[in-house]
Protein backbone atom coordinates (compact mmCIF):
# COMPACT_ATOMS: atom_id res chain seq x y z
CA UNK A 1 0.00 0.00 0.00
CA UNK A 2 1.38 3.22 -0.65
CA UNK A 3 1.00 6.59 1.12
CA UNK A 4 0.57 9.23 -1.76
CA UNK A 5 -2.15 11.52 -0.37
CA UNK A 6 -5.32 11.54 -2.65
CA UNK A 7 -8.17 13.03 -0.86
CA UNK A 8 -10.26 15.40 -2.60
CA UNK A 9 -10.40 17.66 0.31
CA UNK A 10 -6.78 17.10 1.40
CA UNK A 11 -5.77 18.42 -2.20
CA UNK A 12 -7.79 21.15 -2.82
CA UNK A 13 -7.14 22.75 0.90
CA UNK A 14 -3.32 22.34 0.27
CA UNK A 15 -2.90 24.63 -2.60
CA UNK A 16 -1.84 28.00 -1.00
CA UNK A 17 -4.39 28.55 1.33
CA UNK A 18 -4.15 32.63 1.09
CA UNK A 19 -6.82 32.41 4.17
CA UNK A 20 -8.07 36.20 3.63
CA UNK A 21 -8.82 35.98 0.28
CA UNK A 22 -12.43 35.62 -0.99
CA UNK A 23 -13.62 32.05 -1.98
CA UNK A 24 -17.00 32.14 -2.51
CA UNK A 25 -19.65 34.78 -2.47
CA UNK A 26 -23.44 35.34 -2.28
CA UNK A 27 -24.33 36.99 -5.57
CA UNK A 28 -27.73 38.42 -3.58
CA UNK A 29 -26.53 39.03 0.02
CA UNK A 30 -22.46 39.87 -1.05
CA UNK A 31 -21.82 37.28 2.31
CA UNK A 32 -18.65 36.28 1.72
CA UNK A 33 -16.57 33.03 2.53
CA UNK A 34 -13.16 33.43 2.71
CA UNK A 35 -10.43 30.44 2.00
CA UNK A 36 -9.74 30.90 5.97
CA UNK A 37 -13.49 30.90 6.36
CA UNK A 38 -14.02 27.42 3.98
CA UNK A 39 -10.90 25.67 5.97
CA UNK A 40 -12.22 26.31 9.40
CA UNK A 41 -15.87 25.80 8.48
CA UNK A 42 -15.79 22.43 6.76
CA UNK A 43 -12.99 21.33 9.49
CA UNK A 44 -15.83 22.05 12.48
CA UNK A 45 -18.37 20.69 10.22
CA UNK A 46 -16.36 17.47 9.94
CA UNK A 47 -16.00 17.28 13.48
CA UNK A 48 -19.65 17.35 14.05
CA UNK A 49 -20.13 14.62 11.88
CA UNK A 50 -17.55 12.41 13.18
CA UNK A 51 -18.67 13.14 16.92
CA UNK A 52 -22.25 14.75 16.73
CA UNK A 53 -23.36 12.61 14.20
CA UNK A 54 -22.18 9.65 15.00
CA UNK A 55 -20.72 9.17 11.09
CA UNK A 56 -18.06 7.08 9.63
CA UNK A 57 -15.50 7.12 6.91
CA UNK A 58 -17.33 5.42 3.92
CA UNK A 59 -20.98 6.30 4.90
CA UNK A 60 -23.29 8.11 2.83
CA UNK A 61 -24.26 12.03 3.03
CA UNK A 62 -27.17 13.58 0.78
CA UNK A 63 -27.46 17.28 -0.47
CA UNK A 64 -30.17 18.43 -1.70
CA UNK A 65 -30.69 21.73 -1.96
CA UNK A 66 -30.28 24.62 -4.40
CA UNK A 67 -27.15 26.41 -5.10
CA UNK A 68 -25.91 28.67 -2.16
CA UNK A 69 -22.21 29.88 -0.26
CA UNK A 70 -23.13 26.73 2.13
CA UNK A 71 -22.71 23.94 -0.48
CA UNK A 72 -18.86 24.56 -0.23
CA UNK A 73 -18.66 23.80 3.24
CA UNK A 74 -20.63 21.15 2.93
CA UNK A 75 -19.05 19.17 0.62
CA UNK A 76 -15.45 19.80 1.72
CA UNK A 77 -16.60 18.87 5.48
CA UNK A 78 -18.39 15.51 4.11
CA UNK A 79 -14.63 14.78 2.38
CA UNK A 80 -13.03 15.97 5.56
CA UNK A 81 -14.43 13.36 7.21
CA UNK A 82 -14.48 10.21 4.71
CA UNK A 83 -17.83 10.27 4.16
CA UNK A 84 -19.51 10.07 0.16
CA UNK A 85 -21.52 12.53 -1.08
CA UNK A 86 -24.19 12.09 -2.87
CA UNK A 87 -26.09 15.16 -4.35
CA UNK A 88 -29.79 15.39 -5.73
CA UNK A 89 -31.67 17.15 -8.49
CA UNK A 90 -33.55 19.65 -6.62
CA UNK A 91 -36.74 19.24 -8.62
CA UNK A 92 -37.43 15.91 -7.82
CA UNK A 93 -40.32 14.36 -6.70
CA UNK A 94 -40.51 12.50 -3.28
CA UNK A 95 -40.65 9.12 -5.45
CA UNK A 96 -37.42 10.31 -7.19
CA UNK A 97 -36.06 11.13 -4.11
CA UNK A 98 -36.82 8.13 -2.61
CA UNK A 99 -35.15 6.25 -5.09
CA UNK A 100 -31.94 7.67 -4.74
CA UNK A 101 -31.87 7.83 -0.96
CA UNK A 102 -32.50 4.14 -1.13
CA UNK A 103 -29.79 3.10 -3.65
CA UNK A 104 -27.40 5.57 -2.23
CA UNK A 105 -27.48 4.39 1.06
CA UNK A 106 -27.80 8.18 2.56
CA UNK A 107 -28.38 8.73 5.93
CA UNK A 108 -28.49 12.33 6.80
CA UNK A 109 -30.13 14.53 3.96
CA UNK A 110 -28.88 18.05 4.22
CA UNK A 111 -31.72 20.00 2.63
CA UNK A 112 -33.18 23.70 2.03
CA UNK A 113 -36.19 24.69 4.00
CA UNK A 114 -37.93 24.75 0.38
CA UNK A 115 -37.72 21.25 0.34
CA UNK A 116 -37.91 19.94 3.61
CA UNK A 117 -41.85 18.40 2.47
CA UNK A 118 -40.30 16.34 0.04
CA UNK A 119 -37.99 14.62 2.08
CA UNK A 120 -40.49 13.91 4.64
CA UNK A 121 -42.84 12.64 2.14
CA UNK A 122 -40.32 10.75 0.65
CA UNK A 123 -38.57 9.54 3.97
CA UNK A 124 -42.48 8.77 5.03
CA UNK A 125 -42.90 6.41 2.20
CA UNK A 126 -40.06 4.44 3.12
CA UNK A 127 -41.67 3.95 6.68
CA UNK A 128 -39.04 5.55 8.39
CA UNK A 129 -40.35 7.17 11.76
CA UNK A 130 -40.99 10.34 12.83
CA UNK A 131 -38.13 10.80 15.47
CA UNK A 132 -35.51 8.76 12.85
CA UNK A 133 -36.53 11.77 10.55
CA UNK A 134 -36.04 14.32 12.96
CA UNK A 135 -32.83 12.75 12.91
CA UNK A 136 -31.89 12.48 9.53
CA UNK A 137 -32.81 15.81 7.95
CA UNK A 138 -30.59 18.78 8.48
CA UNK A 139 -31.72 22.26 7.75
CA UNK A 140 -29.70 24.57 6.03
CA UNK A 141 -30.03 28.25 6.24
CA UNK A 142 -32.90 29.67 4.14
CA UNK A 143 -35.16 32.80 4.79
CA UNK A 144 -38.38 31.04 5.23
CA UNK A 145 -40.65 30.59 8.41
CA UNK A 146 -40.93 26.77 9.05
CA UNK A 147 -43.81 25.71 10.95
CA UNK A 148 -43.30 23.66 14.33
CA UNK A 149 -42.57 20.37 13.24
CA UNK A 150 -40.24 21.58 10.47
CA UNK A 151 -38.46 23.22 13.25
CA UNK A 152 -38.03 19.86 15.42
CA UNK A 153 -35.01 19.25 12.88
CA UNK A 154 -31.30 19.14 13.62
CA UNK A 155 -30.28 22.89 11.90
CA UNK A 156 -26.80 23.27 10.14
CA UNK A 157 -25.50 26.23 11.74
CA UNK A 158 -25.46 24.01 15.16
CA UNK A 159 -23.20 21.46 13.90
CA UNK A 160 -20.43 24.51 13.31
CA UNK A 161 -20.71 25.34 16.69
CA UNK A 162 -18.55 23.35 18.21
CA UNK A 163 -14.96 25.15 17.79
CA UNK A 164 -13.27 21.85 16.90
CA UNK A 165 -11.67 20.72 13.45
CA UNK A 166 -11.54 17.52 12.44
CA UNK A 167 -8.31 16.55 10.71
CA UNK A 168 -8.91 15.44 7.29
CA UNK A 169 -9.32 11.92 6.45
CA UNK A 170 -6.25 11.10 4.21
CA UNK A 171 -7.50 8.21 1.20
CA UNK A 172 -4.07 7.33 1.28
CA UNK A 173 -2.52 4.68 -0.96
CA UNK A 174 -5.23 2.26 -2.32
CA UNK A 175 -7.95 4.38 -0.30
CA UNK A 176 -7.27 6.53 -2.77
CA UNK A 177 -10.16 4.29 -4.87
CA UNK A 178 -12.51 5.24 -2.52
CA UNK A 179 -15.99 6.77 -3.54
CA UNK A 180 -16.13 10.06 -3.08
CA UNK A 181 -19.35 11.37 -4.83
CA UNK A 182 -22.38 9.21 -5.60
CA UNK A 183 -23.58 11.48 -8.88
CA UNK A 184 -26.80 9.74 -10.57
CA UNK A 185 -26.91 8.89 -14.09
CA UNK A 186 -28.70 6.90 -16.81
CA UNK A 187 -25.50 6.19 -18.78
CA UNK A 188 -25.74 4.94 -22.21
CA UNK A 189 -29.05 3.10 -21.21
CA UNK A 190 -31.92 2.14 -18.70
CA UNK A 191 -32.57 4.13 -15.52
CA UNK A 192 -30.55 6.44 -13.25
CA UNK A 193 -27.50 4.61 -11.67
CA UNK A 194 -25.16 5.62 -9.21
CA UNK A 195 -22.07 7.02 -10.46
CA UNK A 196 -18.98 6.06 -8.05
CA UNK A 197 -16.63 8.88 -8.77
CA UNK A 198 -13.21 7.94 -6.92
CA UNK A 199 -10.92 10.41 -4.64
CA UNK A 200 -8.08 9.10 -7.26
CA UNK A 201 -10.45 10.30 -10.20
CA UNK A 202 -11.71 13.70 -8.96
CA UNK A 203 -8.15 15.08 -7.69
CA UNK A 204 -6.97 13.77 -11.26
CA UNK A 205 -9.78 15.68 -13.27
CA UNK A 206 -8.36 18.98 -11.06
CA UNK A 207 -5.00 18.59 -11.62
CA UNK A 208 -5.32 17.94 -15.33
CA UNK A 209 -7.74 20.66 -15.71
CA UNK A 210 -5.66 23.49 -14.13
CA UNK A 211 -3.23 23.32 -17.15
CA UNK A 212 -6.48 23.68 -19.60
CA UNK A 213 -8.19 26.00 -17.45
CA UNK A 214 -5.37 28.61 -17.65
CA UNK A 215 -7.83 31.56 -17.30
CA UNK A 216 -9.00 30.77 -13.93
CA UNK A 217 -5.06 30.93 -12.21
CA UNK A 218 -4.91 34.43 -13.03
CA UNK A 219 -4.72 36.82 -10.01
CA UNK A 220 -7.78 38.93 -11.59
CA UNK A 221 -9.86 35.90 -12.37
CA UNK A 222 -13.72 36.05 -11.24
CA UNK A 223 -15.67 33.19 -11.89
CA UNK A 224 -19.81 33.12 -12.09
CA UNK A 225 -21.41 30.12 -11.22
CA UNK A 226 -25.19 29.53 -11.81
CA UNK A 227 -25.40 25.77 -12.99
CA UNK A 228 -26.75 23.43 -10.38
CA UNK A 229 -24.00 22.20 -8.15
CA UNK A 230 -25.81 18.80 -7.73
CA UNK A 231 -24.44 17.91 -11.13
CA UNK A 232 -20.96 16.28 -11.41
CA UNK A 233 -20.21 19.15 -13.38
CA UNK A 234 -20.99 21.98 -10.65
CA UNK A 235 -19.39 19.80 -7.73
CA UNK A 236 -16.03 19.85 -9.52
CA UNK A 237 -15.61 22.32 -12.07
CA UNK A 238 -17.79 25.18 -10.29
CA UNK A 239 -17.03 24.24 -5.98
CA UNK A 240 -13.63 22.43 -6.20
CA UNK A 241 -11.79 23.52 -9.84
CA UNK A 242 -11.68 27.24 -9.46
CA UNK A 243 -11.41 26.65 -5.39
CA UNK A 244 -8.11 25.00 -5.85
CA UNK A 245 -6.51 27.38 -8.61
CA UNK A 246 -7.58 29.96 -6.40
CA UNK A 247 -10.47 31.63 -8.28
CA UNK A 248 -13.11 33.66 -6.05
CA UNK A 249 -16.22 32.42 -7.63
CA UNK A 250 -20.01 34.40 -6.90
CA UNK A 251 -23.11 32.08 -7.01
CA UNK A 252 -26.12 32.09 -8.07
CA UNK A 253 -28.52 30.63 -6.75
CA UNK A 254 -30.21 30.35 -10.32
CA UNK A 255 -30.14 31.78 -13.72
CA UNK A 256 -32.04 34.85 -13.85
CA UNK A 257 -30.93 36.95 -16.96
CA UNK A 258 -31.17 40.12 -15.21
CA UNK A 259 -28.86 38.88 -12.72
CA UNK A 260 -26.71 37.50 -14.69
CA UNK A 261 -25.81 40.52 -16.16
CA UNK A 262 -26.18 42.81 -12.72
CA UNK A 263 -23.48 40.34 -11.27
CA UNK A 264 -20.57 40.55 -14.71
CA UNK A 265 -20.86 44.60 -13.94
CA UNK A 266 -20.78 44.28 -10.43
CA UNK A 267 -18.40 41.66 -9.87
CA UNK A 268 -15.91 42.58 -12.74
CA UNK A 269 -16.54 39.13 -13.76
CA UNK A 270 -14.21 37.69 -16.35
CA UNK A 271 -15.33 33.91 -16.87
CA UNK A 272 -18.25 32.04 -16.50
CA UNK A 273 -19.91 28.46 -17.52
CA UNK A 274 -22.56 27.99 -19.33
CA UNK A 275 -24.85 26.02 -21.34
CA UNK A 276 -26.90 26.41 -24.55
CA UNK A 277 -29.93 27.74 -23.69
CA UNK A 278 -27.67 30.67 -21.73
CA UNK A 279 -26.31 31.02 -25.14
CA UNK A 280 -30.07 31.89 -27.23
CA UNK A 281 -30.55 34.54 -24.41
CA UNK A 282 -27.37 36.17 -24.31
CA UNK A 283 -27.73 36.64 -28.82
CA UNK A 284 -30.52 38.38 -27.75
CA UNK A 285 -32.21 37.24 -30.96
CA UNK A 286 -36.55 36.79 -31.14
CA UNK A 287 -36.88 33.83 -30.03
CA UNK A 288 -38.55 32.66 -33.36
CA UNK A 289 -35.37 32.90 -35.33
CA UNK A 290 -32.76 31.86 -32.83
CA UNK A 291 -29.63 30.26 -34.75
CA UNK A 292 -27.52 27.63 -33.27
CA UNK A 293 -24.45 26.08 -32.95
CA UNK A 294 -21.31 28.01 -34.46
CA UNK A 295 -24.01 31.10 -35.91
CA UNK A 296 -25.42 31.42 -32.45
CA UNK A 297 -21.86 31.37 -30.73
CA UNK A 298 -20.96 33.99 -33.28
CA UNK A 299 -23.88 36.01 -32.49
CA UNK A 300 -23.08 36.10 -28.59
CA UNK A 301 -19.69 37.41 -29.68
CA UNK A 302 -20.12 39.84 -32.52
CA UNK A 303 -22.94 41.57 -29.85
CA UNK A 304 -19.94 42.17 -27.49
CA UNK A 305 -17.62 42.98 -29.67
CA UNK A 306 -19.96 45.93 -30.70
CA UNK A 307 -19.54 47.19 -27.39
CA UNK A 308 -15.72 47.24 -27.05
CA UNK A 309 -15.52 43.73 -25.30
CA UNK A 310 -13.97 40.47 -26.48
CA UNK A 311 -16.21 37.61 -25.40
CA UNK A 312 -14.41 34.06 -25.97
CA UNK A 313 -16.91 30.79 -26.47
CA UNK A 314 -15.26 27.97 -25.88
CA UNK A 315 -15.83 24.47 -25.61
CA UNK A 316 -15.25 21.30 -23.89
CA UNK A 317 -16.74 17.45 -23.02
CA UNK A 318 -17.40 15.05 -20.66
CA UNK A 319 -19.72 12.97 -18.65
CA UNK A 320 -20.77 11.98 -15.26
CA UNK A 321 -18.87 8.86 -15.50
CA UNK A 322 -15.76 11.09 -15.99
CA UNK A 323 -15.65 12.64 -13.44
CA UNK A 324 -16.69 14.80 -15.55
CA UNK A 325 -14.07 16.34 -17.75
CA UNK A 326 -12.58 14.91 -20.79
CA UNK A 327 -11.66 17.49 -23.51
CA UNK A 328 -11.81 21.47 -23.79
CA UNK A 329 -10.64 23.88 -26.22
CA UNK A 330 -7.86 26.23 -25.50
CA UNK A 331 -9.04 29.79 -25.23
CA UNK A 332 -6.72 30.45 -28.19
CA UNK A 333 -8.75 27.96 -30.33
CA UNK A 334 -11.63 31.18 -30.04
CA UNK A 335 -12.96 31.32 -33.21
CA UNK A 336 -10.87 28.97 -35.00
CA UNK A 337 -12.58 25.78 -34.26
CA UNK A 338 -15.87 26.85 -33.27
CA UNK A 339 -17.88 23.44 -33.23
CA UNK A 340 -15.17 21.44 -31.63
CA UNK A 341 -14.77 20.35 -28.11
CA UNK A 342 -10.78 20.14 -27.95
CA UNK A 343 -8.21 17.70 -27.37
CA UNK A 344 -7.97 15.53 -24.58
CA UNK A 345 -7.04 16.42 -20.83
CA UNK A 346 -3.18 15.55 -20.30
CA UNK A 347 -3.05 11.75 -19.50
CA UNK A 348 -6.61 10.41 -20.59
CA UNK A 349 -6.97 7.86 -23.67
CA UNK A 350 -9.10 8.07 -26.51
CA UNK A 351 -10.77 5.99 -29.38
CA UNK A 352 -12.98 5.87 -31.65
CA UNK A 353 -14.55 2.82 -32.37
CA UNK A 354 -17.29 1.69 -35.49
CA UNK A 355 -20.64 0.50 -34.85
CA UNK A 356 -19.57 -3.21 -34.83
CA UNK A 357 -18.16 -1.89 -31.45
CA UNK A 358 -14.62 -3.52 -32.31
CA UNK A 359 -13.02 -2.10 -34.87
CA UNK A 360 -11.23 1.39 -34.93
CA UNK A 361 -12.87 4.26 -37.35
CA UNK A 362 -10.52 5.15 -39.77
CA UNK A 363 -9.47 8.64 -39.99
CA UNK A 364 -11.88 11.02 -40.35
CA UNK A 365 -14.55 8.76 -40.16
CA UNK A 366 -17.17 8.98 -37.19
CA UNK A 367 -16.93 6.53 -34.02
CA UNK A 368 -17.89 6.26 -30.44
CA UNK A 369 -15.40 7.29 -28.20
CA UNK A 370 -14.40 5.29 -25.82
CA UNK A 371 -12.02 6.82 -23.17
CA UNK A 372 -9.43 5.59 -20.35
CA UNK A 373 -7.86 7.62 -17.60
CA UNK A 374 -7.66 7.92 -13.69
CA UNK A 375 -11.21 9.77 -14.48
CA UNK A 376 -13.18 6.85 -15.13
CA UNK A 377 -15.43 6.16 -12.55
CA UNK A 378 -15.47 3.19 -10.54
CA UNK A 379 -18.35 1.64 -11.45
CA UNK A 380 -22.27 1.55 -11.09
CA UNK A 381 -22.98 1.24 -7.43
CA UNK A 382 -24.48 -2.37 -6.75
CA UNK A 383 -24.82 -2.71 -10.71
CA UNK A 384 -22.29 -4.76 -11.64
CA UNK A 385 -24.69 -5.68 -15.16
CA UNK A 386 -24.79 -1.81 -16.09
CA UNK A 387 -20.91 -1.27 -14.92
CA UNK A 388 -19.78 -4.47 -17.32
CA UNK A 389 -21.60 -3.10 -20.32
CA UNK A 390 -19.89 0.44 -19.57
CA UNK A 391 -16.45 -0.57 -19.34
CA UNK A 392 -14.58 -3.28 -21.31
CA UNK A 393 -12.41 -5.33 -19.60
CA UNK A 394 -9.35 -3.21 -20.27
CA UNK A 395 -10.91 -0.25 -18.89
CA UNK A 396 -12.00 1.75 -21.35
CA UNK A 397 -15.63 3.71 -20.62
CA UNK A 398 -17.84 3.41 -23.57
CA UNK A 399 -19.18 7.16 -23.79
CA UNK A 400 -22.14 6.59 -25.88
CA UNK A 401 -21.13 9.78 -27.79
CA UNK A 402 -20.33 9.94 -31.64
CA UNK A 403 -17.20 12.20 -32.57
CA UNK A 404 -14.89 12.65 -34.94
CA UNK A 405 -11.26 13.65 -34.49
CA UNK A 406 -9.11 16.42 -36.83
CA UNK A 407 -5.49 16.26 -37.36
CA UNK A 408 -5.09 18.69 -34.56
CA UNK A 409 -6.21 16.04 -32.13
CA UNK A 410 -9.79 18.20 -31.22
CA UNK A 411 -12.90 16.16 -30.94
CA UNK A 412 -16.25 16.94 -32.72
CA UNK A 413 -19.06 15.61 -31.65
CA UNK A 414 -21.79 14.72 -34.12
CA UNK A 415 -24.16 12.29 -32.52
CA UNK A 416 -25.15 10.53 -29.68
CA UNK A 417 -25.56 6.79 -29.36
CA UNK A 418 -27.18 6.62 -26.32
CA UNK A 419 -31.15 6.76 -25.00
CA UNK A 420 -29.90 10.06 -23.11
CA UNK A 421 -32.20 13.34 -23.54
CA UNK A 422 -30.69 16.36 -22.49
CA UNK A 423 -32.57 19.40 -21.16
CA UNK A 424 -31.69 23.00 -20.45
CA UNK A 425 -32.97 22.67 -16.46
CA UNK A 426 -34.31 26.32 -16.50
CA UNK A 427 -35.83 28.91 -18.52
CA UNK A 428 -35.21 32.19 -19.62
CA UNK A 429 -35.21 34.55 -22.49
CA UNK A 430 -34.76 38.12 -21.50
CA UNK A 431 -33.39 41.48 -22.88
CA UNK A 432 -29.53 41.54 -21.84
CA UNK A 433 -26.96 44.05 -21.17
CA UNK A 434 -23.52 42.34 -20.94
CA UNK A 435 -20.37 44.04 -20.41
CA UNK A 436 -17.09 41.86 -20.15
CA UNK A 437 -17.15 38.10 -19.74
CA UNK A 438 -15.09 35.38 -21.45
CA UNK A 439 -17.42 32.32 -21.66
CA UNK A 440 -16.10 28.39 -21.82
CA UNK A 441 -19.14 26.80 -23.74
CA UNK A 442 -19.69 23.70 -21.92
CA UNK A 443 -22.77 21.64 -23.23
CA UNK A 444 -23.93 20.55 -19.93
CA UNK A 445 -27.55 19.92 -19.18
CA UNK A 446 -29.86 17.73 -17.25
CA UNK A 447 -30.17 14.25 -17.68
CA UNK A 448 -33.88 12.37 -18.68
CA UNK A 449 -33.62 8.99 -18.97
CA UNK A 450 -36.15 7.45 -21.72
CA UNK A 451 -36.45 4.07 -19.89
CA UNK A 452 -37.99 6.28 -16.43
CA UNK A 453 -40.55 8.29 -18.52
CA UNK A 454 -41.52 4.77 -20.62
CA UNK A 455 -42.06 2.99 -16.97
CA UNK A 456 -44.04 6.02 -15.70
CA UNK A 457 -46.29 6.20 -18.65
CA UNK A 458 -46.91 2.17 -18.73
CA UNK A 459 -48.22 2.37 -15.05
CA UNK A 460 -51.22 4.99 -16.44
CA UNK A 461 -54.22 2.20 -16.80
CA UNK A 462 -55.03 3.56 -20.39
CA UNK A 463 -51.67 2.57 -21.96
CA UNK A 464 -50.16 -0.91 -23.01
CA UNK A 465 -46.93 0.58 -24.39
CA UNK A 466 -44.83 3.58 -24.71
CA UNK A 467 -41.52 4.73 -26.61
CA UNK A 468 -40.16 8.15 -25.60
CA UNK A 469 -37.06 9.92 -27.52
CA UNK A 470 -35.39 13.20 -27.21
CA UNK A 471 -36.46 16.18 -29.92
CA UNK A 472 -34.54 19.07 -30.43
CA UNK A 473 -35.80 22.69 -30.15
CA UNK A 474 -34.15 25.24 -32.38
CA UNK A 475 -35.94 28.08 -30.17
CA UNK A 476 -34.52 26.91 -27.07
CA UNK A 477 -31.38 25.16 -27.81
CA UNK A 478 -32.69 22.31 -25.81
CA UNK A 479 -34.21 19.06 -26.15
CA UNK A 480 -37.41 18.12 -25.08
CA UNK A 481 -39.04 14.33 -24.14
CA UNK A 482 -41.28 13.08 -26.70
CA UNK A 483 -43.47 10.29 -25.91
CA UNK A 484 -44.99 7.57 -28.31
CA UNK A 485 -48.29 5.71 -26.60
CA UNK A 486 -49.83 2.85 -27.84
CA UNK A 487 -53.40 3.25 -26.31
CA UNK A 488 -55.79 0.37 -24.43
CA UNK A 489 -58.43 -0.97 -27.25
CA UNK A 490 -61.37 0.60 -25.76
CA UNK A 491 -59.61 3.90 -26.20
CA UNK A 492 -61.19 5.63 -29.16
CA UNK A 493 -60.72 9.61 -28.88
CA UNK A 494 -56.44 10.29 -29.04
CA UNK A 495 -56.58 14.13 -28.96
CA UNK A 496 -58.57 13.86 -25.62
CA UNK A 497 -55.71 10.89 -24.41
CA UNK A 498 -52.63 12.84 -25.46
CA UNK A 499 -54.08 16.08 -23.61
CA UNK A 500 -54.67 13.55 -20.18
CA UNK A 501 -51.74 11.76 -20.65
CA UNK A 502 -49.52 15.80 -20.86
CA UNK A 503 -51.65 17.05 -17.69
CA UNK A 504 -51.51 13.74 -15.22
CA UNK A 505 -47.63 13.26 -16.20
CA UNK A 506 -46.84 16.17 -14.87
CA UNK A 507 -47.85 15.19 -11.27
CA UNK A 508 -45.62 12.11 -11.47
CA UNK A 509 -42.34 13.71 -12.41
CA UNK A 510 -40.13 17.03 -12.03
CA UNK A 511 -39.92 19.45 -14.38
CA UNK A 512 -37.24 18.88 -16.23
CA UNK A 513 -38.88 15.37 -17.32
CA UNK A 514 -42.31 17.20 -18.74
CA UNK A 515 -42.88 15.76 -22.20
CA UNK A 516 -42.47 19.10 -23.54
CA UNK A 517 -42.25 17.41 -27.05
CA UNK A 518 -45.53 16.17 -27.06
CA UNK A 519 -47.39 12.93 -26.67
CA UNK A 520 -48.59 11.04 -29.56
CA UNK A 521 -50.79 8.31 -30.04
CA UNK A 522 -49.67 5.70 -32.01
CA UNK A 523 -50.92 1.67 -32.75
CA UNK A 524 -47.59 0.45 -32.12
CA UNK A 525 -44.24 1.04 -30.86
CA UNK A 526 -41.14 0.21 -33.60
CA UNK A 527 -39.12 -2.99 -32.29
CA UNK A 528 -36.50 -4.92 -32.79
CA UNK A 529 -36.79 -9.06 -32.86
CA UNK A 530 -35.40 -8.88 -29.32
CA UNK A 531 -38.31 -6.36 -28.41
CA UNK A 532 -35.56 -3.36 -27.78
CA UNK A 533 -37.49 -0.27 -28.85
CA UNK A 534 -36.07 1.56 -31.91
CA UNK A 535 -35.79 4.73 -30.80
CA UNK A 536 -33.71 5.37 -33.73
CA UNK A 537 -37.08 4.65 -36.16
CA UNK A 538 -39.14 7.08 -34.13
CA UNK A 539 -36.74 10.06 -34.50
CA UNK A 540 -36.34 9.51 -38.07
CA UNK A 541 -40.61 9.22 -38.09
CA UNK A 542 -39.93 12.57 -35.92
CA UNK A 543 -37.68 14.21 -38.25
CA UNK A 544 -39.61 13.20 -42.07
CA UNK A 545 -43.18 15.04 -39.98
CA UNK A 546 -44.28 11.31 -40.07
CA UNK A 547 -44.47 10.01 -36.72
CA UNK A 548 -48.24 11.78 -36.32
CA UNK A 549 -50.98 9.66 -38.32
P1 LIG B 1 -23.90 14.04 -18.07
O1 LIG B 1 -23.54 12.65 -17.70
O2 LIG B 1 -25.20 14.52 -17.51
O3 LIG B 1 -22.78 14.96 -17.78
O4 LIG B 1 -24.10 14.05 -19.66
C1 LIG B 1 -22.99 13.78 -20.49
C2 LIG B 1 -23.42 13.83 -21.93
O5 LIG B 1 -23.74 15.18 -22.31
C3 LIG B 1 -22.32 13.42 -22.87
O6 LIG B 1 -22.14 12.02 -22.94
C4 LIG B 1 -22.82 14.03 -24.16
O7 LIG B 1 -23.82 13.23 -24.75
C5 LIG B 1 -23.43 15.36 -23.68
N1 LIG B 1 -22.41 16.43 -23.84
C6 LIG B 1 -21.53 16.87 -22.92
N2 LIG B 1 -20.76 17.85 -23.45
C7 LIG B 1 -21.15 18.00 -24.74
C8 LIG B 1 -20.74 18.85 -25.83
N3 LIG B 1 -19.79 19.76 -25.68
N4 LIG B 1 -21.37 18.70 -27.01
C9 LIG B 1 -22.36 17.79 -27.17
N5 LIG B 1 -22.80 16.97 -26.20
C10 LIG B 1 -22.19 17.08 -25.00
Amino acid sequence: MGVSIKSVGIMVFSKNLDAHRPAYIDAKTTQTLTRGDVYTQSLRLAWSLRNTLKQKPGMTMAIFSPNSITWPILLLGGIAAGLRITTINTSYTPNELRHQLEDSGAFHIFTHPTLVEIVVAALKSMKVSDIEIQNRVILLPGLIQLSNSENKHLHFNNLLGPNQLETEESFNGSASDDTVFLCYSSGTTGKSKGVELTHHGVVSVLCLARFRFGYINSTDAMLLSFLPFFHVYGLVKLLLSPFFAGCPQVIMSGFLPEDFCACIERYKITVSLIVPPVLVVLANHPVSAAPIGKDLIMAVHRRWEKRGTDVKIIQGWGLTETSPTCTAQKLEDFPAKIGSVGGLLAGLEAQLVKDNGIDDADEGEPGEIWIKGPNVMKGYLNNPDATRNAITPDGWLKTGDIAVVDKDGDFTILDRKKELIKYKGFQGDCELEIYCVFIPFIQHLIQVAPAELEDILLSHPKIVDAGVIGVWSENEATEFPRAYVVPVLTCVDRETLSKEIQIWFQSQVARHKYLRGGVVVIDAIPKSASGKILRKTLRELYKAGADIS
